[in-house]
């Protein structure tokens, strides 16, 4: 029997969506990846931790919020030298994932917001975004959780890099999961970097993303050796307070009528 605190979207039956689209909760689509993460990950390291984070955030919303069921897979070449990586093309990503958000929007919720784990995913989330608000009456947002405890971690880690697989990525699953990590595996790894340019674009003036097999053996880039369960609490919990303010603000934002400025009436049938 549907409550009017249920999270999961799929958990609804149509009536009782229509009392949730009156309600007007954020519709939340994790975004993830399977993605080899290491010797000491396991390949939903960016399904886990985003999934995690929304159902979370969910159920402390209390009928703000519903989490759809996530996208298990991304831009993921780079990695498919690792064995288990699942790759899927961006321009099928980007219409897989506007599909489901232009869905959302036909049944008359107003505010969307992508929460994604994978890095490799933020460019095309943030199209699926803008043209989710561009092509319907909703609005739709994008963020990678990450971005919401980096300030957090910032205090308390230590090690330098913050990429893959590294002390941030193991933190997080020692504290959600930690029988599935295996720490006696964890290594350190670095990108190649030159002045302007580094193998994982971690330097901030020119992207670029190579194969990672021709500068990682172990397929981590940071150093998972220092993570700790404790850490890990610290990225969640900060996670989740925010995304948890982020969603009041969201559901808060106004959505004003577009106007024309033109003098003659501009040909509105046309799309693009
Ligand atoms: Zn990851």
């Amino acid at each position: 029997m549907y409550g009017p605190t249920e999270h999961r979207y799929n958990r609804l039956t149509w009536p009782e969506m229509n009392e949730a689209i009156a309600r007007q909760p954020v519709v939340i689509l994790p975004t993830g990846s399977t993605e080899q993460h290491g010797r000491h990950l396991p390949l939903d390291v960016d399904l886990f931790l985003t999934e995690s984070i929304c159902l979370e955030t969910g159920r402390r919303a209390e009928g703000k919020v519903l989490v759809l069921p996530p996208i298990p897979y991304g831009l993921n070449l780079h990695h498919i030298d690792f064995p288990g990586t699942i790759h899927v093309e961006p321009e099928v990503f980007i219409a897989f994932c506007l599909n489901v958000t232009k869905s959302v929007a036909y049944h008359g919720f107003e505010k969307i917001l992508l929460v994604n784990g994978h890095g490799s995913n933020v460019p095309l989330i943030d199209l699926v975004a803008r043209r989710t608000t561009l092509e319907t009456d909703s609005l739709c947002a994008a963020c990678h959780y990450f971005s919401l405890a980096i300030e957090a971690f910032a205090k308390i880690k230590d090690t330098e890099v913050v990429a893959h697989a590294d002390e941030f990525e193991t933190s997080l699953y020692l504290h959600l999961a930690t029988e599935r990590v295996q720490m006696d595996k964890a290594g350190a790894a670095d990108d190649v970097r030159g002045r302007y340019l580094s193998s994982d674009s971690t330097l901030p003036y020119a992207r670029f993303n190579d194969y990672w097999s021709r500068w990682t053996d172990l397929g981590v880039h940071g150093d998972a050796r220092t993570a700790t369960a404790e850490k890990g609490k610290v990225i969640f919990e900060t996670t989740v307070a925010r995304l948890l303010e982020l969603v009041d603000e969201w559901r808060a934002w106004p959505i004003a009528e577009r106007r024309s400025f033109h003098d003659r009436p501009p040909q509105r049938q046309i799309r693009w």
